[in-house]
């Protein structure tokens, strides 16, 4: 496996602030996780092809669904590994960096107060609501997401678990108060009259967990606000960091999920991170086919059943026209 090198400016600053050691190996585990390559290894299959087998385990009619951030590329998020992805343009934040390193997560927080402003402005995409519909046909069993942007919430789907997350929701590392991001945005507001209006900001440049780069001056006149229930600023989005376990209820959920499949669709990820790419392994163990449709290389390309490399919108349009849904 190729690792890239990533910007690591902060590295300083989490080294003085992590005593811990434990802490500090997870947190290097997840810089070499986020730094993961995937390199091209297979050939995928001729398109007619690839659309008809998965259209076969779509009619079947107990397929999961897994979605990554290619799904939510086409309402202006971008991805993290595609050549246009953020990782290019930064790293996301490592848990122990939102425990342990308060300049990092000072920062954060101001990017983020600037970020959530575009997330909170996306809207569902066709490939979302293409999602929603197998669902109500009754061809999918359920559907497991690693985005965290909410898109497939408000897009309708209903038996979805988001593996990592959503954003829409805080919280808090002292006391574990959670809140609705919204509540938490408008103290930052009220501490931060004007601070958005006076960054001119590139909506491309937004990190899918709706983190931005910001100059440091910027930075340094940020104000953070506290949780509301004991002060701390030691806030999170409830969001599945790298160097941080996927909670056990959404692990069990997700095994019931692929238990009541009888297949499993990939759409739009790489399956880079082990919490998805498990899904693949735990299918193939189970015996069930795995189709992958997906705009770029991934890590289970070796060992899928059907590999459509396409853009996945016009993907569903496609599908769903062969449904004749
Ligand atoms: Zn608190």
């Amino acid at each position: 496996m190729v690792r890239k090198r990533i910007p690591d400016h902060d590295f300083r600053n989490i080294m003085r602030g992590m005593f811990d050691p434990l802490a500090a190996q997870a947190h290097h585990s997840a810089l070499r996780s986020i730094s993961r390559v995937v390199e091209e290894t297979t050939a995928p299959m001729e398109e007619g092809a690839a659309l008809e087998g998965v259209v076969k385990l779509l009619e079947a009619g107990s397929v999961l669904a897994v979605t990554g951030a290619g799904v939510s590329t086409d309402s202006g998020i971008p991805d993290y590994r595609s050549p246009r992805g953020s990782l290019n343009q930064g790293r996301p934040m490592t848990y122990q960096e939102f425990r342990f390193d308060p300049v990092a997560s000072h920062r954060y927080w101001a990017r983020s107060f600037v970020g959530w402003r575009v997330m909170a402005d996306a809207q569902p995409n066709r490939t979302h609501y293409a999602l929603v519909e197998l669902e109500r046909a009754g061809l999918l069993t359920g559907m497991v997401t690693q985005n965290v942007d909410g898109l497939h919430r408000r897009a309708g789907s209903e038996n979805l678990v988001a593996l990592h997350g959503d954003l829409a929701t805080i919280v808090c590392l002292q006391c574990g108060h959670r809140e609705a991001r919204e509540l938490l945005d408008a103290r930052l507001d009220h501490l931060n009259p004007g601070y958005f209006d006076s960054i001119a900001l590139d909506p491309a440049a937004v990190n899918p967990d709706g983190d931005v780069t910001l100059d440091d001056h910027h930075v340094q006149r940020f104000t953070m606000a506290g949780c509301a229930r004991c002060g701390s600023v030691l806030l999170k989005p409830d969001v599945v960091y790298f160097g941080e376990p996927v909670p056990s209820i959404r692990k069990t959920r997700v095994a019931q999920l692929l238990d009541g499949a009888d297949a499993v669709v990939v759409a739009g990820s790489s399956l880079a991170v082990m919490s998805g790419y498990r899904i693949v392994i735990e299918a193939q163990r189970a015996g069930k086919p795995v189709a992958v449709i997906n705009g770029g290389p991934g890590r289970a390309d070796h060992r899928v059943d059907i590999l459509w490399r396409t853009r996945v919108g016009p993907a569903f349009d496609q599908i769903l026209d062969a449904l004749d849904l």
